[in-house]
């Protein structure tokens, strides 16, 4: 992990100290990376900006990210640089406009040294389906970092950045740090702006930080949080501060059918973690979320759905990839062949189907209607716990290539992580021990809608 803690970063910057030491030390992490984490390094642009945030501490103004080092998934758009998702079809695509949630981190001091490898638009759970190739695990090299941001989960846990962005729509952010062992969170639905994210699935996608420990993840969570006019979906309301004790006294909600089919060390750490939980003076309550064996499918219909219809702007005429052709409809056709690659266009094929006339009523309609009881569920568990605690993951990290040919099996590796999106409500990922490979082993705390900043003070008392 990281030498210094981004709030070390930003004490130090603040008091003075040059943000050129934190930024060359990552921007030198960085350009050894052997991992494939980092697809590219911004070394001339971080050291401008260094430059310019001790101008900013030296004539007299303090910032809550001062200097911080930060690395960004591919998805989101920084002004003058190339945003691809890790697919040929937006090859050469140069954003034109910073996404919110990055420019807030800018504008409270963070600095943007290097963007992130991923899976290819963010479909996927390993990150082998990217264009630059897979990212490796830092703690195992032949296995997966998990994903769709392997590549800014792997960035932290291997100590190039105290921090980073990914994205998750059905686990992106979560399952990657499990794999990986630091934190990662996914917030609440509407409380980071998707303006500026290349979009997937706009009603579950979020953006979200991965840090080491839980007060990064909350300092960075606080600077980018907030009604964005530039998203019709941001929410009004702000983020429920953590308050009074974490654990003492709380509820700690737990689904029984959670603990079956899991690898055994994950199975020792969920009850460990459990046993923590009420050494520490909470009560474990069992709760049913009883249509969450529903989640996967569910959301392969609304996920790809949307993928499907957020992909038909790459039509090769106005970014990226373009294919020359007789006709119009050819260009269309032959640039979106030579430019996704096979994950994508099977979710593209995917989507088309469930929304194509005939089909819509009996597959997307439907799954709306069974996420509106998967979000009643959650609504009804947490009537009588605070907090949801369960694994991420069933195993730990895979070996690379294991599940590329079984789209199934790679699916079924959400399973934890996907209700979570469908109901909006926040989830966290926050390592808590190791099996008998040493592979990290991840556990959730899910929470109502805007109580991030609880889950995250739980989760230090936990970890
Ligand atoms: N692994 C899931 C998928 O492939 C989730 C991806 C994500 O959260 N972006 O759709």
């Amino acid at each position: 992990m990281s030498r210094e803690t981004a709030l070390a970063i930003a004490a130090a910057v603040n008091a003075g100290r040059s943000a050129r030491v934190a930024v060359e030390a990552a921007l030198a992490a960085c350009e050894a990376d052997q991992l494939n984490a980092v697809i590219r390094v911004h070394r001339t642009r971080a050291l401008a900006c260094a430059d310019a945030v001790d101008a900013h501490i030296r004539s007299g103004a303090r910032l809550p990210l001062a200097g911080v080092p930060i690395a960004v998934k591919d998805n989101m758009c920084i002004d003058g640089l190339p945003a691809t998702c890790c697919s040929r079809m937006l090859e050469g695509y140069v954003a034109p406009y910073t996404a919110t949630a990055v420019a807030r981190l800018l504008e409270a001091g963070a600095i943007v040294v290097a963007q992130t490898n991923m899976d290819e638009f963010a479909f996927g759970s390993s990150n082998e389906t990217s264009c630059y190739g897979p990212v490796k695990n830092p703690v195992d090299p032949s296995r997966i970092p998990g994903g769709s941001s392997g590549g800014s989960a792997a960035v932290v846990a291997a100590g190039y950045v105290p921090v980073s962005l990914g994205s998750d729509t059905g686990g992106s952010i979560r399952q990657p740090a499990g794999l990986c062992g630091c934190l990662g969170l996914k917030p609440t639905y509407g409380s980071v702006s998707r303006y500026g994210l290349i979009a997937f699935g706009s009603s579950l996608d979020q953006i979200g930080p991965f840090a080491a420990n839980a007060d990064d993840v909350a300092a960075v969570l606080a600077a980018m949080a907030g009604q964005d006019p530039l998203d019709a979906t941001s929410a009004p309301r702000a983020l429920s501060p953590a308050t009074g004790e974490a654990l003492r006294g709380a509820r700690i909600g737990y689904v029984a059918a959670h603990a079956e089919g899991l690898q055994p060390a994950v199975r020792t750490a969920l009850e460990a973690t459990k046993a923590r939980a009420q050494a520490a003076g909470a009560t474990l309550v069992p709760v049913t979320l009883p249509h969450e064996k529903y989640a996967v499918a569910t959301y392969y219909v609304i996920g790809t759905g949307e993928a499907s219809s957020n992909l038909s702007r790459m039509d090769g005429i106005r970014f990226g990839h373009h294919a020359e052709a007789a006709d119009l409809r050819q260009v269309y056709g032959k640039s979106r062949a030579e430019g996704f690659g096979a994950e994508a266009k099977r979710r593209i094929m995917l989507g088309t189907y469930v929304l194509s006339t005939g089909y819509y009523d009996a597959y997307y309609k439907k799954a709306q209607q069974v996420r509106r009881l998967i979000c009643r569920d959650f609504e009804q568990a947490f009537a009588s716990c605070d907090a949801i605690l369960g694994p991420v993951s069933p195993t730990t990290a895979f070996k690379l290539g294991e599940k590329l040919s079984d789209p199934i099996q790679m699916y079924l590796s959400d399973i934890f992580t996907i209700a979570t999106n469908l109901a909006g409500v926040p989830g966290l990922s926050f390592p808590t021990g190791r099996d008998d490979m040493g592979l990290p082993i991840g556990m959730q705390l899910q929470g109502p809608m805007f109580s991030d900043n609880k889950l995250l003070n739980m989760a230090k008392a936990l970890g």
